[in-house]
Parts: C-alpha cells; structure tokens; sequence
C-alpha cells in the first residue's frame, strides 16, 4: 500500500518554519509581509479559497487584505489599482484571483503587477525569468507538488517524470522546475490521449504527476509499481471532491500518492505565503 502524502500535515510543517521567519524579521526590522489579494465579482469558490488564504496568513503572521472589486470594474480602473499597489511601499505582495470577468484580458493586466511584488509569477518578465531558472516567486501549484515530491526525499536526477496536463499555470512551469533537478520529463495532454498513448506514458513514470481536471482518468494498472504519484486535479463528483487518478486502485501500485482532498491543495495556499514571505526578504533586503 502506498503512503499517503499529506497535505494538510506538510502545509502546516511550512507554516510552522515561515511563522518562525516572520517573528524573527518582526523582531529585527519592526515589519511584517503584507499581501494583497484582488478579487473580482464574488463566487463560493473563490471566498472558499480567499478564506483559506486568510486562515494560513493569519496563523503565520502575514497581514492580509482582500480587495473586492464589481463584477462590471473596467480594465481601466483594475490596471489604476495595480499600479497603486505597485507604488504602495506598505504592500509587499499582490494577487489577482481568477477566474476574471470576460472582458478583463488577464494576461494584459498581469503584466502590470511589479515583478518583485508578483506572488503567482504571472507577469511576462517573471515567466522568462523561470525559464532560466532565476525567479524567487515560484507559481504556487507547481511549488506544491515540487515540496510533495522533494518530501519524499527522492534523488530526482535521471529519474522518469511523465506529467499529463500541460497548462500554463501547472504542466509547463513544472516541466520546467523538474528539468531543473535533471530529471527526464515527458509532458502529456489531450492529443496523447486521442493518439492512444497516454498509458504508455503513465506506465514508465518512476514519478507521475496528473493536472487534467477529469475524475479518474489515470486507472490504477497505468501505474508503474513503487511510483510516486502526485494528483493535482479537482473534480466533483456526487457531491465529493476527487482527483485524476483513481486513488483506490493507484494505491495499491505507488509508493506514495497524494489524496484528493487534502493533497496539493493545502501547500499550494502555503506556497503563495512563502512567496510573500519571499517578496518581502527581498525588498528590505533581508537574507535568512
Ligand atoms: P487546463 O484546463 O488549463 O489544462 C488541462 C490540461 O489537461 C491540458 O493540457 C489538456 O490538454 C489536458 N487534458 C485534457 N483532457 C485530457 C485527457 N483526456 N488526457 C490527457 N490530457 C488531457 O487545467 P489546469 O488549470 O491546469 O487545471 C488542471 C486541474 O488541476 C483542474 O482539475 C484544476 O481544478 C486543478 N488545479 C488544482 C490546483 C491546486 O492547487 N490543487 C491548482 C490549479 C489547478
């Protein structure tokens, strides 16, 4: 059976050294990070979310402001915000909550956010820069299966990553971070699966991450035996929340394996604390 990597326990393990940090910068420079979230309309989703950000900012020690905005706000007036952010020496941090309105061009504004204050690496420079490896504020969902994976203490070089799903926000960036640590990555999405080659992928995998958005794509027998595998997706199914991979049948053959809830979720939110943390050591110029 394999063991289950637990989220909400590595998320507080981090919270517990960030905490740490904060009381130790409060001490020396009198200051505490301060982030600043813009959210857009209003959905349960998103408070969900919102909430759990003020939950794990409160109990480390980051002041955190949520800043509700109409539905029918111009891009105008959302860019005029930005800016002011940008220019407000209190505020260390910035987040912009998606989803956005149509008529909000997301990226566009994106690229508005100061790049030292830029805690979800969205704005153009700050993807560049994690091309070559030179951010410090990593995007938080790929971080968190990083801090899954690095938890295991696996040694990642020449090691057989297959991850399906290659968006923006999740696939690409941790193509990226895993090539870093000189693994071999194979990146899947929707056209190997209709080529019939998806299984053929997930099988090699030593470590497998899925980031799809589709209830138990990945049956248990697509899995290598020993493989760690890490399940981004979220999915509701009759009321409960699942992941990619169908978690009963993938048990038997991993090594470890992250639940569907409770796996990547909890240490994405701690991630986006860590890069407040991260933004705020680097404007008062403080070193750990
Ligand atoms: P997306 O829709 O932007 O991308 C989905 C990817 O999956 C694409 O590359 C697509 O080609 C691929 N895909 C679709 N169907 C496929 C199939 N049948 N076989 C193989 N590949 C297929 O999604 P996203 O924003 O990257 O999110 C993916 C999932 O991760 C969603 O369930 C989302 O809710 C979840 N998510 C979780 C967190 C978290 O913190 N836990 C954060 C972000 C996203």
């Amino acid at each position: 059976m394999a063991e289950i990597l637990d989220g909400r326990k590595l998320a507080r393990d981090i919270q517990h050294r960030l905490k740490d940090e904060v009381v130790q910068y409060k001490n020396q420079i009198g200051r505490i990070p301060r982030m600043v979230n813009i959210m857009i309309g209003d959905d349960h989703g998103t408070c969900a979310y919102a909430r759990s950000q003020q939950k794990a900012a409160d109990s480390i020690g980051i002041s955190y402001d949520l800043k509700l905005l109409p539905e029918g706000i111009s891009q105008e007036d959302l860019i005029q915000l930005v800016q002011d952010l940008n220019n407000d020496e209190s505020v260390n941090g910035i987040l912009i909550h998606r989803p956005v309105p149509e008529h909000i061009d997301y990226p566009a504004v994106a690229n508005f956010v100061n790049i030292n204050k830029d805690l979800e690496g969205i704005n153009i420079i700050n993807i560049g820069k994690m091309m070559l490896g030179e951010t410090h504020l990593m995007p938080c969902t790929p971080a968190a299966v990083m801090e899954h994976i690095f938890s295991t203490q696996i040694d990642l070089k020449g090691k057989e990553v297959v991850i399906v799903g290659s968006s923006a926000i999740v696939g690409k960036p941790l193509c990226l971070l895993l090539l870093k640590q000189m693994a071999t990555v194979s990146v899947c999405h929707i056209e190997t699966s209709r080529a019939g080659l998806l299984p053929d992928y997930t099988k090699r995998a030593d470590i497998l991450i899925v980031a799809v958005g589709k209830a138990r794509l990945i049956k248990g027998d697509w899995i290598k035996e020993g493989a760690i595998v890490v399940d981004v997706g979220i999915n509701q199914v009759d009321n409960k929340i699942v992941g990619d991979v169908d978690f009963e049948e993938a048990q038997n053959r991993a090594s470890y394996i992250t639940p569907v809830p409770g796996g990547v979720g909890p240490v994405t939110v701690v991630m986006l604390m860590r890069n407040g943390l991260e933004a705020f050591k680097k404007q008062n110029n403080l070193v750990n």
